[in-house]
């Protein structure tokens, strides 16, 4: 029941050696913690007792930040307990009338446990306030559909509208096909809440994690006053191959790379996933405006 089904009958659209390679490629860049006791870090191919990885998700042989979902961002990310979700029921229409979009939808949502690829909520991040959305690369490759920017254009509002710095955990393979051009439209509504959010003088931190790429990249991902990013997170905008099939030219050592990206001026620092609560604790804290300390200090 897919659009291009008919097409793929006749004819592939690569050459069967390259269909390979790509296949490999999405198999090693795949969710990298499958059910199970033993799982392979993609990064040094070493075989990992799951119950050796702590909550923060890092490979305890070579330090490789594996992909999370919102929960457990959450958890290492906000105090205990302080997290409040927004419209988390909202659910995706099928403006396109895609065929099969519905179905494509409920199975990333049985696979997830969410209703979308993005979660948003308020919280406190080492007693600091902040609205916080996550995206999540287990549902449908965290790509932006139009709830997906309706949830995160209504929590910076919402952060506009109480003063609140906000947060945002990119990750997300670009548009959502299925969606078409309500997809793209995302780009600009979401970035123009930030607009409005930036004209009231609030702070807003991007923290990439991988991979962030596409439509996410080219608008809301690089607009934060502060861009952070996990170590070797994937970050760019076209894939690598398109890129180097349109120049000709060998791709540089760590292309799209987060070290990359920082030596290029993309991002502003690279955090360790274990310091990152400390990092956003103490950037909040130093945004601070019109508070005076809460005691505590
Ligand atoms: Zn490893």
């Amino acid at each position: 029941m897919n659009l291009f089904s008919k097409r793929k009958k006749y004819f592939s659209l690569e050459p069967q050696t390259d269909r390979k390679k790509s296949d490999k490629k999405k198999k090693e860049q795949g969710p990298s913690i499958p059910n199970g006791m033993w799982i392979k870090c993609n990064t040094c191919k070493m075989i990992i007792y799951k119950k050796e990885i702590t909550e923060y998700k890092l490979c305890p042989s070579c330090g490789a930040h594996f992909r999370m979902t919102p929960a457990e961002r959450i958890a290492v990310t906000c105090d205990e307990g302080s997290f409040q979700e927004f419209d988390a029921d909202m659910i995706p229409e099928n403006p396109m009338e895609y065929p099969d979009y519905d179905r494509i939808v409920g199975k990333a949502q049985d696979k997830t446990g969410l209703r979308e690829a993005v979660v948003t909520g308020r919280c406190q991040i080492e007693g600091n306030d902040a609205v916080i959305a996550i995206m999540d690369s287990h549902f449908m490759m965290g790509s932006m559909g139009s709830v997906v920017g309706e949830k995160i254009t209504r929590a910076v509002e919402y952060a506009t509208g109480e003063k609140l710095p906000v947060i945002i955990f990119t990750t997300s393979g670009g548009a959502r096909m299925q969606e078409g051009i309500i997809s793209l439209m995302q780009m600009a509504k979401v970035s123009e809440a930030l607009g409005r959010h930036d004209a009231a003088g609030l702070l807003y931190i991007t923290v990439l994690t991988d991979p962030t790429t596409g439509g996410v990249t080219a608008s809301f991902a690089m607009l934060g006053d502060i861009i952070l990013s996990e170590p070797k997170a994937l970050i760019g905008f076209a894939g690598q191959r398109v890129i180097q099939g349109t120049i000709h030219q060998k791709l540089p050592e760590g292309f799209q790379r987060a070290e990359f990206q920082q030596d290029h001026g993309f991002v502003d620092r690279i955090v360790h996933r274990e310091e990152l609560r400390g990092e956003l604790g103490k950037i909040l804290k130093l945004h601070q405006t019109g508070k005076r300390g809460n005691g505590n200090e």
